[in-house]
C-alpha cells in the first residue's frame, strides 16, 4: 500500500509546471534527491505558495506517485530568505544546490552532504560567500567520491613536492616530471588553502586569511575539476564568472 511519508529536506530548485503548479527538486536527509509536485502552489491562496521555495529547509509530507511524489504539507524550518533576495547570494546558493543535484542520483541518501549543504547555505549570508561556496563545493565533491589527490602524483605515484601542477582530468596533483601542457600550477599556498577548505569544520568555522591570487587559483582549479567530474557543465558557474567580470569592472 502506498503511504504518505514525512521528511526533512532542502529545496534544491523550483520551477513552474502546468498552469498553477510547481515542480520542486528536494534533497531529503533520509531519502536523497527526489522530485515532487506542488499542485496549485502558484495560486496566491495556496498553503504551498510561500513555503515551496528554492533553498528553504522544510519538513514536508509526500505522497508517492508513479513518476512524481506529491507534496501534501510543507512546513518551513529555515527559510533562508536572504538567499532569494540578494542576487550574489542567490547565485552562490544556486551553484551549491545545482552541484548537489548533479552529484547524486535520485533516492540516494547522503546525510553528510545534506549537513554540508545546510551549513553552507546558512553561512553564505554570514561570511564571505565566495569562500563559503568554495568550501562547500570542495567538500561536496569529496563526499561524492571526488576527493582531489594531492599527496602523490596521479601519474607516477611519487610523493608530491610542491610547487607542482593540478590535472583536473586525472583528479589530482602532477609532479614536474610528469607535467604536460595545459595544467594549472599548484603551489604550497593554493594546496594548503584547498586542504583547509576540505577539512573546514562548519561547527567552528575558522577566520580565513587568503590572498586574492590564491583564492582565484583555488576557484579556477575547482571549476575545471567540476567540469571534468560532471557529465555536463553547471549553468550557475557561467553566471558566477559573469558576475565576477562585473565585480572587477566595478573595482576599477
Ligand atoms: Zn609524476
Amino acid at each position: 500500500m502506498i503511504q504518505q511519508y514525512v521528511t526533512e529536506a532542502l529545496i534544491l530548485s523550483v520551477r513552474d509546471m502546468g498552469e498553477a503548479d510547481r515542480l520542486a527538486v528536494l534533497f531529503s536527509r533520509e531519502h536523497g534527491k527526489l522530485s515532487a509536485a506542488a499542485y496549485g502552489a502558484r495560486r496566491p491562496r495556496s498553503r504551498l505558495a510561500g513555503t515551496v521555495q528554492s533553498f528553504a529547509q522544510v519538513s514536508v509530507s509526500l505522497m508517492p506517485g508513479r513518476n512524481l511524489d506529491t507534496i501534501g504539507q510543507c512546513e518551513v524550518k529555515r527559510s533562508f530568505r536572504e538567499l532569494r533576495e540578494d542576487l550574489v547570494l542567490m547565485t552562490y546558493a544556486a551553484f551549491l544546490t545545482e552541484l548537489v543535484a548533479e552529484l547524486w542520483p535520485e533516492r540516494s541518501p547522503e546525510p553528510s552532504a545534506y549537513d554540508v549543504l545546510t551549513f553552507a547555505l546558512a553561512f553564505l549570508s554570514e561570511r564571505n560567500p565566495r569562500l563559503v561556496s568554495l568550501a562547500g563545493a570542495w567538500q561536496l565533491l569529496a563526499l561524492a567520491g571526488f576527493h582531489p589527490e594531492y599527496e602523490r602524483c596521479v601519474v607516477c605515484g611519487q610523493l608530491l613536492t610542491l610547487p607542482a601542477f593540478f590535472d583536473s582530468c586525472a583528479g589530482g596533483g602532477v609532479c614536474p616530471t610528469c607535467e604536460h601542457a595545459g595544467l594549472q600550477p599548484l603551489d604550497d599556498a593554493v594546496c594548503g588553502f584547498i586542504d583547509r577548505l576540505l577539512n573546514l569544520n562548519w561547527q567552528q568555522p575558522p577566520a580565513f586569511k587568503v590572498t586574492g591570487a590564491v583564492l582565484l587559483q583555488a576557484e579556477k582549479i575547482l571549476i575545471e575539476f567540476i567540469a571534468h567530474r560532471l557529465e555536463r557543465p553547471l549553468k550557475s558557474i557561467r553566471f558566477i564568472q559573469m558576475m565576477k567580470g562585473t565585480e572587477r569592472l566595478e573595482e576599477r
